[in-house]
C-alpha cells in the first residue's frame, strides 16, 4: 500500500460545530461530503475521542462552515489541534445561531450548512454521522480552502484524530525508498551546487505537535518574522502559527 496515494484524494476544510446545553463545541475536519441529493444529506466522520463527536451524537445537530482559502492560521490551529477543554475556540470568532441551534461561523467561511442528524454508523476509530440539511447559505464568493492547499502552504500534518491521518514516519519511509526516476528534475541540476547551497543555509525546524515547518528563508510573515531569520534567532516567546506550541516543541530537520 502506498500511503502517498491517499494524498491524491481531494477534500475541503470545514469547521464542524454543535451546541449542547448552551455550550458550543467544534473541530476542523476535511471529511465532509454530500451523500444524497433529495433531500440533501451530508456525512461527516468524527473520531470517537473527539469531544465534539459525543456532543453531536447527544444534540443530534451539527453545522458545517466551509472555510475560505486564506483562513487565519490561529483559527485552523485551535479548531484542528486544541481541545475545547483547553481553550474556548469560539471566543474570537463571529457566529450566528442556525435554525437547529448549532453555531455557524461567519468570518473565514464562504458557505454554511445546518444539519439534523438522521443516522450514525460505527466505522471503527470514527463514527460516520449523516445529517439532513435543514438550511444552507453562501456567505462570500471567495475561493474555498482545499486540503491540498493547506498541506502545501503550511507543510502540515493532519491532526491525529483526522480520518486521513498518516504517521509521518510512514510517509518519510516511502519518500526515502522512492526511486530516483520519480524526480527527473534533479538530474538536470549540477548536484555539487545544490549540496553546497544546502550546507550554507540555516536549518529548517518542524513543530512536533502539528507538523508545521519553519523555513528560515521564508521566515513567518503571519507572526511578523522576516525572511532570513534563523530558528535560533526567533524570540523566546515565538509560537507555532498553527497550533500555538512554543519553540521547545520544534525539532531540527
Ligand atoms: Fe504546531
Amino acid at each position: 500500500m502506498k500511503y502517498k496515494a491517499f494524498h491524491k484524494l481531494s477534500y475541503g476544510l470545514y469547521i464542524i460545530a454543535t451546541r449542547l446545553n448552551g455550550e458550543n463545541a467544534g473541530y476542523i475536519g476535511n471529511t465532509a461530503f454530500q451523500v444524497t441529493s433529495d433531500p440533501p444529506k451530508i456525512a461527516i466522520s468524527c473520531h470517537k475521542k473527539n469531544a465534539s463527536a459525543d456532543k453531536i451524537l447527544q444534540s443530534k445537530i451539527f453545522s458545517l462552515s466551509v472555510l475560505k482559502k486564506e483562513s487565519s492560521t490561529s483559527l485552523i490551529g485551535e479548531f484542528g489541534f486544541m481541545s475545547g477543554s483547553e481553550v474556548d475556540k469560539f471566543r474570537n470568532i463571529e457566529t450566528k445561531t442556525a435554525s437547529t441551534g448549532a453555531p455557524i461561523l461567519l468570518d473565514s467561511a464562504v458557505a454554511w450548512f445546518d444539519c439534523n442528524v438522521v443516522s450514525t454508523h460505527d466505522v471503527g476509530s470514527h463514527i460516520l454521522i449523516i445529517g439532513e440539511v435543514a438550511d444552507s447559505e453562501v456567505i462570500s464568493d471567495d475561493e474555498p480552502l482545499t486540503y491540498d492547499y493547506y498541506r502545501e502552504k503550511y507543510k502540515m500534518l493532519a491532526p491525529k484524530n483526522a480520518p486521513t491521518y498518516i504517521e509521518k514516519d510512514k510517509l518519510d519511509e516511502e519518500e526515502a525508498t522512492a526511486i530516483p526516476e520519480n524526480k527527473p528534475e534533479n538530474k538536470s541540476k549540477p548536484e555539487s551546487k545544490v549540496e553546497k547551497k544546502e550546507t550554507n543555509v540555516a536549518s529548517s525546524y518542524t513543530c512536533t505537535i502539528c507538523g508545521f515547518q519553519y523555513n528560515p528563508e521564508e521566515g513567518d510573515p503571519t507572526m511578523g518574522i522576516q525572511p532570513g531569520t534563523p530558528f535560533e534567532d526567533l524570540p523566546d516567546d515565538y509560537k507555532c502559527p498553527i497550533c500555538n506550541a512554543g519553540k521547545d516543541y520544534f525539532k531540527e530537520n
